[in-house]
Formats: structure tokens, sequence, C-alpha cells
């Protein structure tokens, strides 16, 4: 086992840790690493592929990277893939769609990790339809800190199931997992027809479409507290998803982005479900690989006001309304693989290329979430920092994974992101996304936890007050000398 010690760096390029980093292959030399730290009074973290925009994936101890656990395993019958928690996402589509197999929650990443997504309990664009990640995760393996193996599920371990998924690594090592898969058929595309609006007045008719029709359910109000009855979305199956359906599903999602010019939001609803027409029509920017979006996306660094002017010409030219588009899954799924390549050659050649990203859940009411949007956008404003890109989509409350944001709350996401960033933005962004996340609380709402968090702990920890006991009575439980840490968790949840 090799210990070299590293400067390692969030993707958003603000932090950075020194860490002594371990990639074990095989459990028992996890279980040795957990040993030699304990003898030698030192704490352990876990590391993914270090996707993170803030410090989840970084810690000054002992780091233990889990990237050799990459085995992946398609059961086409049971319509279930078994990862090593290395695995990235993009291998691990790979493996399930010449099957027509797809996994239903994947992020906008092909580079990211199982293990790192699990622990951040993620969210997609089906996420309105198909829920967050840990829906569809029916079991996984984990080393806990006294060296025990063990295997959690909804019915084994289920505390530390509830509180591993979203849990930031804060309970063990993941090493394997299991996820149900969704059947598209051969070959698998996504379809998606967008519909232009001039303002955001239809935002939450257009948007509950997809969420409504997802279990013939109408929407709830939002729950107050957590543990609330979870929400049935599109269920996944008890021994396979879709095992008895012979028909792909379509799984249809609805997603808006805003193109801001001036006063006005105006705004694009991405309408999308799975097909398998022979036949791709792609989007440009669903094709991370063309040096055309390499370009735009360095001009993007160069000259921040091109983000909402690409969405602005989007809006007036390049999408004309209701033309309808064919992708690749992987082109599709993974649109923001553009913007990793630009930040890794940016980087190699000596530029910052920094980003911040903030996601807030805001309670499901038109009111509020009308409130808010108009909130952000006199902060920004206000702090001369336009967006790159600002979206929008619905969620259900989850069935109660203790750290998601949307445990017992249903909520809009609004996602905000910020690219090409020096020192004085940096604090301008920072006052604004802190200023927000308090008007974010005083709505009932939360902010996701697996993006930035610029905010005050204190907010924070009232967003999630429910949610800590239980957390750390989990913790406590597996980890009672708390050989695993996790600075990320500490700086929010611990004084
Ligand atoms: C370009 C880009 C696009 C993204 N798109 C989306 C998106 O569409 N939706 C979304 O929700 N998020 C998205 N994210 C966020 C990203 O998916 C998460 O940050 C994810 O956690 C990164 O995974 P990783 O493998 O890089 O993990 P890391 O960043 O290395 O780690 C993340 C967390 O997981 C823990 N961890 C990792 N592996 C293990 C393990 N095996 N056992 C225990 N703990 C572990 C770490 O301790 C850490 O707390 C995106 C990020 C980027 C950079």
């Amino acid at each position: 086992m090799s210990t070299p010690i590293e400067t390692i760096r969030s993707y958003g390029g603000l932090y950075t840790a020194e860490s002594e980093i371990h990639s074990p292959a095989t459990i028992d030399e996890v279980i040795a690493l957990f040993h030699m730290a304990r003898q030698a009074g030192r704490r352990v973290a876990f590391r993914g592929r270090g996707y993170s925009f803030d410090t989840q994936g970084l810690d000054s101890g002992t780091l233990i990277s889990l990237d050799r656990f990459n085995k992946i395993s398609v059961d086409v019958s049971a319509r279930q893939v078994t990862v090593g928690a290395g695995a990235t996402w993009g291998d691990i589509l790979a493996a399930a769609e010449p099957h027509g197999l797809v996994p239903p929650v994947m992020v906008s990443t092909s580079h990211a990790s199982a293990g790192g997504t699990l622990s951040a309990c993620c969210i997609s664009r089906f996420s309105p339809t198909a829920g967050k990640e840990g829906k569809w995760i029916s079991r996984f393996t984990i080393i806990t800190p006294d060296g025990i193996v063990r295997q959690c599920s909804r019915t084994e371990h289920a505390d530390l199931f509830y509180a591993a998924i979203g849990g930031f690594g804060y309970f063990g090592a993941v090493v394997e997992i299991t996820y149900e898969l969704l059947y598209v058929g051969t070959p698998a595309r996504i379809k998606t027809y967008v519909t232009l609006r001039p303002d955001t007045s239809e935002l939450h008719t257009i948007l509950l479409q997809a969420y409504d029709k997802s279990d013939n359910d109408t929407p709830k109000p939002p729950k107050e507290g957590f543990n609330s009855q979870p929400t049935n979305v599109l269920k996944p199956p008890l021994g396979g998803l879709g095992v008895s359906a012979a028909e792909p599903s379509p799984m249809r999602t609805v997603y808006s982005a805003f193109a801001i010019k001036g006063d006005k939001v105006r705004t694009m609803y991405c309408h999308t479900e799975y097909c398998t027409d022979a036949k791709l029509v792609p989007m440009m920017p669903h094709q991370p690989q063309l040096n055309a979006r390499l370009v735009t996306e360095f001009m993007v660094q160069w000259f921040p006001r091109l983000g909402q002017a690409f969405w602005n010409y989007a809006y007036d030219h390049y999408i004309p309304g209701n033309d309808t588009y064919i992708d690749s899954v992987h082109g599709y799924t993974f649109f923001m693989d553009g913007n990793v390549r630009a930040k890794r050659l940016g980087r190699k050649i000596g530029m910052k290329f920094r980003a911040i990203q903030q996601t807030f859940v805001i309670p499901l009411s038109k009111e509020l979430f009308d409130e808010f949007l108009a909130a952000c956008l006199q902060g920004m404003k206000d702090a001369h920092t336009p967006p790159a890109m600002i979206d929008t989509l619905c969620l259900h409350a989850d069935e109660g994974f203790l750290l998601s944001s949307t445990n017992g709350m249903s909520g809009y996401t609004l996602s905000i992101a910020f690219e090409s960033l020096n020192d004085d933005k940096i604090v301008r962004i920072t006052k604004c996304m802190k200023d927000l996340t308090r008007r974010c609380l005083e709505m009932g709402g939360r902010i996701h936890l697996t993006k930035n968090v610029l905010a005050d702990p204190d907010d924070v920890r009232a967003m999630y007050a429910d949610a800590l006991v239980p957390f750390f009575t989990v913790k406590k439980k597996y980890d009672p000398d708390g050989l695993i840490g996790s600075a990320f968790i500490e700086r929010l949840f611990v004084r």
C-alpha cells in the first residue's frame, strides 16, 4: 500500500487538503488501514473520485480512496447491477445499457463513483419521477470502524442504510452496492423536446406535470418535520425493478432552465423520456465530447456574462420550440463532462477555473418558490454576479435518508452555478449564498448538501435539526471512538 502525501482539491477549486492517500484493493487492506490509523491515533476519511464541489471528499487525515473497488456485474434477469464503490457512472452505464437497462438516477458526470454518489444521495434530471439515487439502492456492503463487514438494506442494519446513504462517508467504507435498473429497451435513447415561455407564470403547472404523472398521485403539501410517510414516485420493485414488465419504460421527466435577460426571466422546459429510436438527433449541450463545447466552456471562463448569453441565445435561436432531439443516454446524462474536460485542460495550463454550485430545496408551494426565485435574482444582481446557469425541477419527499434535503419534504430545487471566479467574486457570492440560505431556512426549505454549502452552519443545523439526533446516534453506535472523520460534516453539524 502506497502512502504519498498529496494536495487534493475540490472540483470547484475553492478548497484543498494535504492528505495521505491510500488505495486499498481488498477488504482486508481496508481493515488493516483502520487498524493502523487507530494505532497511530489518527482518523480516516473516504474518497471516491474527488468530484465534490465543497469539502465532502477532502480530509487532512488518512484518506482512503476506494477507486480500486471497481468491478461491475449486471444481473440481467433480476434487473440489477452490483458495483464496486469506486466504479464510475460512465462504466456502470456502459455495462448495463447493452441489455436495454439503465440506472434510473445518474449524475451528470461520468467520472463520479457509485460510492461517492451514494454518500451524497444524488439527484438527476429524472428525479422528478425517479426520486433520488437512494431509492434505487437495494443493498450495500460497508466496513464499519470495528472491522466488521455489514450488509445493509431496508431490512438489515436499516439504521445504517438510512444514515450512510447521503451520509458523506461518516460511518464506514462502502465497498459494494446493488442498484435496481430500469428496462428501457435497445437502442436506449433519450428524447427531448423543448418548449419556451416568456416568463415563469407557467413554471409550476409545467413542472408538476412530470411530478403528478410519476405516481398517479397529486403532489402533497410540504410536510413538517422528518420521518413522514414516504411518497412513492416511480415505485422501486421488490426483487428487481419492472421484472414483470415486458414493455420498455419511457420514464418521463420535465425540468426548466432560465434565460435571464434584464429583468425578464424566460423559461426553457425540457420534456424528456427514454425511447428506442435508432436515429440520433443530438442537442449540442448533450455532446460533451465536441470541441465546440470545450470552446464554449473556455469562453464562459474568460467572459462570465457569456453563461447567460448562451442561454439567451438558446432561447432566441438555437432551440426552436417543439423540436425533438434524440440523444445517446451517455451524451444526455453526462452532459457536464464538457465542463470537466475544460477544467482539466484549464488547470493543466495553469488556469484556476474556480466554480460554485449551490442548490436549494424550497417547499412545494408556488408562492414560496416565486418569492425565493425573486430573492435569488435580486441577490445576484446586488452582488454583481450573474449565474452561468440556473435551473429547477420538482422532487418528492423521499423515504427518510437522514441527511437528504427531501427527507419528509417535497420541494422545488433551485440550482445556481457560477463559473470564472476571482477572489473578489467568491467573497460576494459567498455572502449572497449565505443570505439566501437564511431566506431558504425561513421558508422551511433546505440546502442540498451535495454541492457547495456556502452558509452559516447554524442555519444548516436548523434545516436538518430533526435528522441530527438519529444521525449522530447511528454514528455513536457504529463508530463510538470517532475513527472516521469528515471535515464537511464536522464544519456544518459539530459544534
Ligand atoms: C461535473 C459535475 C456534475 C455533477 N452532477 C451532479 C448531478 O447531476 N447530481 C448530483 O446530485 N450531484 C452532481 N454532482 C455532485 C457529485 O455527484 C457528488 O459530489 C459526488 O459525491 C461525487 O462523487 P465522487 O466519486 O467524486 O466522490 P468524492 O467527491 O470523492 O466523495 C464524496 C463523498 O462520498 C464519500 N465517499 C466516497 N466514496 C465512499 C465510499 N466508498 N465509502 C464511504 N464514503 C465514500 C466521501 O467521504 C465524500 O464525503 C456533480 C459534480 C460534478 C463535478
